[in-house]
């Protein structure tokens, strides 16, 4: 599975299709502002190509999982996080709710004030 998924959310937001709050993108991920924040900073990296979870983006294409982190720092620091948690939930048992592949990444700061894209 890859490309576009239609009835995805996460595949939307990658395409523009339905609104977020886009702090930064590569060719590979996008990073947006989860819409339920649980930590003072809290975006979520998806990247382009859809998967229904890390193991299976790995799977595809390890690299995308290097471009994604790549972009969870570029956000952390942005927002002012040189320290911040990344979590992969993999499996409804685990709390995945969104089946795209999604880095949560976790800040105890929020200073971002310019996304940027
Ligand atoms: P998970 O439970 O690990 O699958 O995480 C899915 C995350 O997506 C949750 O933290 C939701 O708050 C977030 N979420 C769902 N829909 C949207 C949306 N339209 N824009 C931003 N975040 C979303």
């Amino acid at each position: 599975m890859s490309g576009s998924v239609p009835d995805c959310i996460f595949c939307k937001i990658v395409a523009g299709d339905i609104p977020a709050e886009v702090l930064a993108r590569n060719d590979h991920a996008v990073a947006f502002r989860d819409v339920n924040p649980q930590a003072p900073f809290h975006a979520l990296v998806v990247p382009v190509d859809h998967q229904p979870d890390a193991a299976a983006s790995a799977a595809a294409d390890p690299a995308v999982l290097g471009h994604m982190v790549t972009l969870a720092d570029e956000v952390a620091n942005a927002s002012g996080n040189e320290d911040y948690r990344l979590v992969a939930n993999t499996g409804a048992g685990a709390g995945q709710s969104v089946f795209h592949t999604h880095l949560h990444v976790l800040g105890a700061t929020t200073s971002m004030t310019e996304t940027l894209v």
